[in-house]
């Protein structure tokens, strides 16, 4: 059968993100996108394939993962001990990972040399099975700053400017600046700012003048101010934001990534898991503010996009399913929040036409087994992937 033969998905619910679930219905895919949206009683076009589901949802979108990394406990030693090609390959397997845990999209914030936009058009031409990959390159950070084992050390208003511009060469879709001290960098201290508010806005600025979305890995509430007066898109993480950050998140409309599998991930693995010992330190001290923090962003109406930093410690590429469990958990979001968090807002922040599934828009989908108003761990078992209206994973 052909892949791109027309979808017909008999469902008991539907949600589209467009209002209200709707109930018993039929959605009809052709030509890669929803055709219509209609009654159980719908005619099924001929020579389409019928697919019965319980649950249908937007294809989740990943605004935050790094391909090359497969959850190893030492995160810095993997770019010492491996090969870009190892890496490649690793890429390609983690892609396939993603897709099939039903993640049509995602957003490669920072690799090693150009794997992650090589990544994306393998995908793209068919190479391989994957996402759609929005792909920022290298992470540009100030010299030894968080990443610097495998991002760009730039400093400097020009040097960052150069920096971006490198990206852009590459074939950059998105960059990537990192305004504060990490977790997994030795030696980098999380609360602390890191390229400074004049190296950042030069960089945004160049980015922006190409069409490009930009996107701050920012701990601190310090360099989480930076990074929003200099005109970023997307805040990553903002675990230790303080009232005037969230005051200023929310003035400037920006998104805020909150990677909480990301430090769940490494406080859930523990002493024995083999992780460095200052990675436990500082989630440590992290995790006692973030669920705080973030609830109270989330109280004063910022708007939160769902990435999981896939690829740290323990947090795995087919793992999303816990971010949407933890954005319930952690911050109180009912099933349906999470899941636009993770769809249409994730979609909006990286600046893609995908997330909803009305007549004529992209049909990427998946088909779950369960409600997830009805259970929260609903999106663990994807029974049908659907990318740009072809199936491309089912467990029937
Ligand atoms: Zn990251």
């Amino acid at each position: 059968m052909n892949a791109r033969a027309p979808l017909a998905i008999r469902f008991g619910t539907l949600h589209d993100n467009l209002g209200e679930p709707k109930r018993n219905g039929t959605l009809l895919i052709e030509d890669g996108r929803v055709y219509a949206v209609g009654g159980s009683e719908t005619e099924i076009p001929a020579g389409a394939r019928t697919i019965e589901g319980a649950c249908v949802v937007p294809g989740l979108i990943n605004a935050h993962a790094h391909l090359e990394g497969s959850g190893e406990a030492q995160t810095m030693t993997v770019f010492v001990l491996t090969t870009p090609t190892q890496r490649a390959l690793v890429c390609a397997s983690n892609a396939r990972k993603a897709l099939h845990a039903g993640i049509t999209s995602m957003r490669d914030l920072g690799s090693s040399e150009k794997l992650s936009i090589d990544t994306r058009d393998a995908i793209a031409n068919g190479t391989i099975a994957g996402p759609n990959v929005v792909a920022a390159g290298r992470a540009i950070c100030m010299t030894g700053g968080h990443g610097w084992f495998v991002g760009r050390q730039s400093d400097g208003e020009w040097d960052v400017r150069k920096a971006v511009r490198e990206q852009l060469r590459d074939g950059a879709d998105c960059i990537k600046f990192i305004a504060t001290g990490g977790v997994l960098t030795k030696g980098a201290v999380p609360a602390v700012e890191q390229l400074g508010e004049d190296e950042l806005r030069a960089g945004i600025a160049e980015a922006h003048k190409h069409g490009l979305k930009c996107a701050a890995h920012a701990i601190g509430t310090g360099g989480i101010k930076n990074a929003l007066r200099a005109g970023i898109d997307t805040i990553e993480h903002g675990h230790l934001i303080d009232d005037e950050g969230i005051a200023l998140l929310v003035e400037r409309g920006a998104h805020l990534v909150p990677t909480l599998a990301a430090i769940r991930c490494i406080l859930d693995g523990g002493d024995d898991a083999g992780m460095p010992d200052f990675v436990l330190r500082k989630a440590r001290a992290i995790g006692e503010h973030a669920e705080t923090n973030l609830r109270r962003a989330r109280a004063a109406g910022v708007r939160f996009a769902g990435g999981s930093d896939a690829g740290t410690p323990f947090n795995y590429h087919d793992g999303y399913a816990y971010e949407l469990e933890l954005m319930q958990s952690m911050l109180g979001m009912s099933p349906r929040e999470a899941l636009r968090a993770t769809t249409v807002n994730s979609a909006a922040a990286l600046g893609l036409q995908r997330g909803t599934l009305g007549p004529g828009e992209v049909a990427d989908l998946v088909v779950l087994a369960r409600d997830p108003d009805a259970d929260p761990r609903a999106f663990r078992d994807p029974e049908f992937v659907v990318k740009d209206g072809a199936i491309a994973f089912e467990t029937r």
